[in-house]
This record gives structure tokens, C-alpha cells and sequence, in this order.
């Protein structure tokens, strides 16, 4: 039941460009996203190669038919919401649908007017996003920030038995590609006694994976672990900007705020569950010792038990970089699989009080930091607190994010056997603090 014919690796589409070899998006993945072009407003759409297959397009010329109408109907909407709320069943049905309209020769002159070229559409924040949340999932991010802030007590006694998040803001939360204003805010630097207000001067990205909820639960019904992957339609990649010198006047005793809120940056496609079927795997190993979890936090299954292996990279690309045609520098790699927390435990912990989860939360992994040096995926690690800066390519050094650095995030699945998906990008250009930074 899990794998279907749509993960075959042998399946090739009529979209030439979906059959190159290390494309994002090859048949086998189908992620949804909203754009928008020049003679249409937003609406939804399915990356296939370099094209989008326009949903509502679809819709228009008659091919969402029988248990599919209520599909068709959804992709009318300018977001996402309608579609996903229909529930996983819904999804995989419109996956084997899509899969079948772009390879099979017979049914291409009907599907081929709904698709449009990427390179001219815009693309949209994929759902309206009603709350967003943001855990602190990796133990290595964890362990590493609490070292340096913390020297006697890098993790807190709580870590290991608590999925731990604080609730993001959802008003900032902007599209891949959005100019980022460097924040200003309250800091009291080193050496000072009295607090300042001025731009951030150690801003930084965090490099994440975001899961957005497809059905929600009723209010004060807890949704048991064993099921939360059916709440979940697909992951995204979230930038999850911080002012470390704002947060670390802040942060204590309620957590981050004006430090994250200035932006938040997500990728434009949703890849769903089903696509990442093949890249599922075994959640990361608990070191000796470690408490197991409490009841509420195990999965009865090692099927509801699983994590995800999305292989996460970070480049940096500085202004005087572009101006010299050198490619943006790859400072991490990293992967979910190294989390200490799974999707199901985040959604199964978010929920154990009675909190309602609502269709196009965003809830996001939290910094995916793995085991080794470069894994780190965030400045403040990989600098170490700016106190080993990094060197670019031309000469210059980062400590933390410039004005004109422009930080991208890709994600990519690979395994044997199958063919590899990937994530798109996720970008986002520091700007000067005071610019004003365009909607989404
Ligand atoms: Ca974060």
C-alpha cells in the first residue's frame, strides 16, 4: 500500500524536460505550489520538469471527472487550503491522475494546453498559513547553541523527553525569492552594560524543513501518533531568519520573538507524503542512555514510526561574489534524518494538549544540524558564535549574514532503485535594514 505505481523508476513523461537526469521534478514527484502569470491570476499548479501543469486549467477543460470532481472544484481556489483539506486519500488520488495524464501518448492533446513554461510564472505562498510553529528538533543544533550559550548545561534536563517549539509568526512568512530587510531591534552587545537599538548586526539563516497540515483536529482531541501522517500533506523548505544578538537579549524567559518574526522564507512547492515514500527511513538512533519517550511520543508501528531522509544543503552567494560570476559557496550539507524528533512526534506532542492543528499550519523542523562540522545549518554554529568566521571565495569573511548576501536552500531526495525528487530552492537576499521588503 505504500509504494504504488507512481514511484516506478522506469515511468517516463511526454514532458521531455521531467526526464533529465537530476531534475527536481521528474514524474515520480508532482509537488503542488500556486502561480501566477501575466494573463491569469494565482492558482494551482503541478511542477512537472521545467513546466507547471495548470490545475485549474485542468479543471476548465473538463479532465477532473467521477471521484475526482471534488479536486476539480478545489484547484479553483487561489490557494492550496481546498485542496489539501480534501485529505491524504484525496491527494494520492490526484497524484495517480496527474501521473497517468503526463505519460500516457493518448491523452496528451488534451493536458498539454494546461502547462506553462516555470521561467515565465510567478510563484506564490502555496497555502494561506494560518499558524505557524516552529520546534527545535535537532539534538546537534540543540547541543551546539546550548554549549556556547550554556558551557555547564548544553541541553536542558527537559530536550530529550519534549519536542520543544515556540509559536513563529505567520504575518511575515514570505515566498522564495522576497528580499529580506535586515531588522533592527534592542541588543546589548558584549562589554556593554545598557542596552542599544539599532540593524542587527548578526543575522543569520536557519535551515529547515517545513510540514504543512492538510486536516486538522477538533479542539481538545489529541491526534494519537499512529495517525498524524494522515493530517500531514506535504514539506517544504523554511528559512527560518534570526537576529542572534536581538535573541540573545530576549530570549529569556518566553523564547524568541522580535528576534524571528521579522521574516520567515518557504520554497514555493509542496512535495506530499506520497512522493516521499521511497526516502522514508529509520529515526535517528537515541544515543545510549537516553530516556525513552513517554508513551504518548512511540508509535505502535515502525511504519508510523518512521523519519525522513531530505538531503539539505545551504549556499551563500555574497554581492561582490555575483559581481565576480563565482556560483554561490555551499557551506552545509545536512539531512532530516538526523532529527531527534519525528514528524509524527512533532504532530502528536503540538496536539497532546487538546491544541487544534488547522489546515495550512506550517510547523517547521526546527535548524537541521547534523553530527559533523559541516552539517551545521545555521551561521551561529558553523562560525561558531562569529568567533571562527568563515572565508569566501573572494577573500571575504563571514562571521554572520551582510547586506547583499543571498542565502539559498535546496533540498533533494536520493535512494538506489528509485528516481531521486527534489525540493526546489529556497532564497532570500539580505537587504539593508530600513528597505522595504515586498509582499508575498
Ligand atoms: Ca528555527
Amino acid at each position: 500500500m505504500l509504494l504504488d505505481d507512481t514511484h516506478d523508476p522506469h515511468l517516463r513523461s511526454w514532458v521531455s524536460s521531467a526526464n533529465e537526469a537530476g531534475t527536481d521534478f521528474p514524474l515520480q514527484n508532482l509537488p503542488l505550489g500556486v502561480f501566477e502569470t501575466p494573463d491569469g491570476g494565482a492558482r494551482a499548479g503541478v511542477a512537472i520538469g521545467d513546466r507547471i501543469l495548470d490545475l485549474r486549467a485542468c479543471d476548465q477543460a473538463g479532465l477532473f471527472t467521477g471521484s475526482l470532481s471534488d479536486v476539480g472544484v478545489a484547484c479553483r481556489e487561489a490557494r492550496l487550503n481546498a485542496l489539501i483539506a480534501l485529505g491524504r486519500p484525496a491527494l494520492r488520488m490526484l497524484r495517480q491522475q496527474l501521473s497517468g495524464w503526463l505519460r500516457e501518448v493518448a491523452i496528451r492533446s488534451r493536458v498539454e494546453p494546461a502547462l506553462v513554461p516555470q521561467s515565465g510564472a510567478i510563484m506564490r505562498l502555496p497555502v494561506q498559513i494560518g499558524d505557524y510553529t516552529d520546534f527545535y528538533a535537532s539534538l546537534y543544533h540543540a547541543t551546539n547553541v546550548g554549549s556556547m550559550f550554556r558551557p555547564d548545561e548544553p541541553l536542558l534536563p527537559n530536550y530529550k523527553h519534549v519536542p520543544i517549539a515556540y509559536h513563529g509568526r505567520t504575518s511575515s512568512i514570505v515566498i522564495s525569492g522576497t528580499p529580506i530587510a535586515r531588522p533592527s531591534g534592542q541588543t546589548r552587545p558584549d562589554g556593554y552594560s545598557e542596552p542599544v537599538f539599532g540593524p542587527s548586526r548578526r543575522l543569520d539563516f536557519e535551515l529547515e524543513l517545513g510540514v504543512l497540515v492538510g486536516t486538522g483536529n477538533d479542539l481538545s482531541v489529541p491526534i494519537p501518533i499512529d495517525r498524524a501522517e494522515e493530517h500531514v500533506a506535504g514539506v517544504c523548505l523554511v528559512n527560518d531568519w534570526s537576529a542572534r544578538d536581538i535573541q540573545q537579549w530576549e530570549y529569556q524567559p518566553l523564547g524568541p520573538f522580535l528576534s524571528k518574526s521579522f521574516a520567515t522564507t518557504i520554497s514555493p512547492w509542496m512535495v506530499t507524503l506520497d512522493a516521499l515514500e521511497p526516502f522514508r527511513c529509520a529515526p535517528m538512533k537515541r544515543p545510549e542512555g537516553d530516556p525513552d519517550p513517554l508513551a504518548y511520543l512511540v508509535a505502535s508501528s515502525a511504519e508510523a514510526a518512521r523519519a525522513l531522509d531530505v538531503r539539505l544543503e545551504v549556499a551563500l552567494a555574497s554581492e561582490r561574489m555575483r559581481q565576480e560570476r563565482q556560483p554561490a559557496l555551499v557551506l552545509a550539507r545536512s539531512s532530516t534524518r538526523h532529527l531527534y524528533w519525528t514528524v509524527g512526534q512533532m504532530i502528536a506532542h503540538h496536539t497532546s494538549n487538546g491544541c487544534n492543528v488547522r489546515t495550512g499550519d506550517l510547523l517547521a523542523s526546527g535548524t537541521v544540524s547534523g553530527p559533523t562540522r559541516d552539517s551545521r545549518g545555521c551561521l551561529l554554529e558553523l562560525t561558531w558564535r562569529g568567533t571562527q568566521p568563515l572565508a569566501l571565495p573572494t577573500g571575504e569573511k563571514r562571521a554572520f549574514l551582510e547586506d547583499g548576501d543571498e542565502v539559498v536552500f535546496r533540498g533533494r531526495c536520493e535512494k538506489d532503485g528509485f528516481v531521486g525528487i527534489g525540493l526546489g530552492e529556497c532564497r532570500g537576499r539580505v537587504m539593508p535594514a530600513g528597505s522595504a521588503a515586498g509582499g508575498a
